[in-house]
């Protein structure tokens, strides 16, 4: 059985990414590009330090055709929205039982519950990779790509500067 788990590269936080010249959603010539934001703070983090959140966005631009803007977007806006709608629904219901609780217990208490009320929309993420993520950590930021042959050309691209790869050359190459 063929999992379909994203290929991931990473790289470090400082080195900005340079991407093949092909629609990162289907693969042709593209013929515009899209700025993406993203957050490089820890969730965790956040979750405890709200302020954080306001700190630490950057910007990635990258290939794609005027054709696929649209569900690029709604992939990625649709999927984080589900995302936070299961959490701030299993919050707002589960806040006043723990009223007599603890400020800080009370904040770990609700974020085992977060994380336990997402565990199945975090297996079908893995399962049906994004078009296109990325997750920062520490000084680095992994690139994950549905495709691996588009993963392939993005290593091709920055290998000079990769500190870890999903990288299957025997697959790649077709042996
Ligand atoms: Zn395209």
């Amino acid at each position: 059985m063929t999992m379909a788990v994203s290929t991931d590269v990473t790289l470090p936080k400082l080195v900005a990414p340079v991407f093949p010249e092909l629609c990162i959603v289907c693969h042709a010539l593209p013929d515009s590009s899209t700025k993406i934001t993203k957050n490089s703070q820890h969730w965790l983090a956040t979750f405890f330090t709200p302020i954080l959140y306001l700190f630490g966005w950057s910007r990635t631009e990258i290939p794609i055709c005027r054709g696929c803007k649209p569900r690029f977007y709604l992939q990625r806006w649709g999927r984080t929205t589900i995302c936070w709608a299961i959490v701030i629904g299993v919050l707002s219901v589960a806040w006043p039982y723990f009223d007599d609780w603890g400020r800080l217990t009370k904040k770990i208490a609700l974020a085992g519950l977060a994380i336990l009320a997402i565990a199945p929309y975090i297996a079908f993420e893995v399962f049906w990779p994004r078009t296109f993520d990325t997750t920062a950590e520490g000084g680095k930021v992994t690139y994950e790509f549905a495709s691996q042959a588009y993963a392939l050309q993005f290593y091709l691209l920055n290998r000079e500067h990769v500190t870890k790869s999903d990288i299957d050359f025997v697959r790649a190459d077709g042996r």
